[in-house]
């Protein structure tokens, strides 16, 4: 199923995304803990994309897995940036003759060691232009992309930001998703602003349930995500306590989906990490609003 066609159902939805294992010996790990969330019957789960491709072989298994066996609608990721023409043609030939109809087009972060290189002569710069072949190479697969209600951190302002992503989403994108924010109010506020830009396409807010404090740091290096202050506190009193930590967080979470839900946003994307438990408690806190 495409999903924009589970958007347009407009009821209230969860999805889930999973990552693929970095080596061979999580293989099996891995595909168990994705299978469990898979079995909460969300409304699709997105598998991504190891950075620079180097897992490239799992997304597919793991997606096609969750979508031959559970039945739940797939999004595939996958980037461009160090890649190829050739080899991303292959990736979306892979792609189309397994049945999955989603496919999520990133550029994919420019690797430390190549950031001052001549990109000149890359294949790919942007994401727009794997956007492009993929409308090309498969007119019928329904293309997401991503974007960045906190700016991306290569932009240097908002509106530059935005100018691109109309470009993007001109080039064919049907959906878009976006990075985790903690504070509702910058998501309403992004959303606001893009439509004031011209573009209409559904956008599926992520939300990431910060589990333990470790990954506060993390989460803030990689989206340059704003912490407010409440979010601070809670991490500050519970951060040293595990079980503390993930119950706080996920009641956290939970909370701005509801906060979502009231707004009018139907469906939300959960940064749920591979962790099964997380899915089915944030799942479980909003089984009256999701009939489950
Ligand atoms: P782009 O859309 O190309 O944007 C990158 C930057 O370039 C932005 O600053 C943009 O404004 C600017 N830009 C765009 N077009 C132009 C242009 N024509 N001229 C000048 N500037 C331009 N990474 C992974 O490795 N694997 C994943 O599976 C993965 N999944 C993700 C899912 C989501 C929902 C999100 C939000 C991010 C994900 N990422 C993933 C991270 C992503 O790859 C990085 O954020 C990356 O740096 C940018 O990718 P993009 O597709 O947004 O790039």
């Amino acid at each position: 199923m495409k999903i924009t066609d589970i958007i347009k159902q407009n009821t209230f939805s969860l999805s889930f995304e999973v990552f693929p294992p970095k080596s061979e010996t999580s293989f099996e790990n891995v595909k168990a803990a994705t299978e469990q969330i898979a079995k909460l019957k969300p409304a699709f789960m997105s598998v991504t994309y190891g950075a620079g491709g180097g897992t490239s072989e799992y997304t597919l298994d793991i997606a096609k897995n969750i979508k031959n066996l559970y039945g739940v609608p797939t999004l595939a990721h996958l980037t461009c940036v160090c890649s190829n023409k050739e080899t991303i043609n292959k990736k979306i030939e892979q792609i189309s003759a397994s049945g999955i109809q989603n496919v999520m087009a990133l550029r994919g972060d420019i690797p430390e060691a190549l950031k001052d290189a001549d990109r000149s002569e890359w294949d790919y710069n942007y994401a727009f232009q794997l956007v492009e072949q993929l409308k090309q190479a498969n007119p019928n697969l329904c293309i997401g992309a991503a974007c960045y209600p906190e700016v991306h951190p290569e932009s240097t302002t908002q509106a530059d930001d935005i100018k691109r992503l109309k470009e993007k989403v001109d080039a064919g994108c049907d959906f878009l998703t976006t990075q985790m924010f903690f504070d509702n109010n910058l998501l309403y506020n992004f959303l606001y602003k893009i439509r004031e830009a011209g573009i209409t396409v559904p956008v599926i807010p992520g939300v990431m349930p910060i589990t333990n404090a470790n990954q506060v740091e993390r989460a803030i290096k990689l989206s340059g995500s704003f912490m407010p202050q409440r979010f601070k506190t809670i991490v500050d009193k519970f951060g040293t306590t595990p079980a503390a930590m993930q119950q706080a967080g996920i009641a956290y979470a939970t909370d701005q989906i509801i906060d979502l839900y009231a707004n009018g946003i139907t469906n939300v994307h959960v940064y749920s990490m591979n962790k099964p438990v997380v899915a089915q408690k944030i799942q479980s806190n909003l089984s009256e609003i999701l009939g489950v």
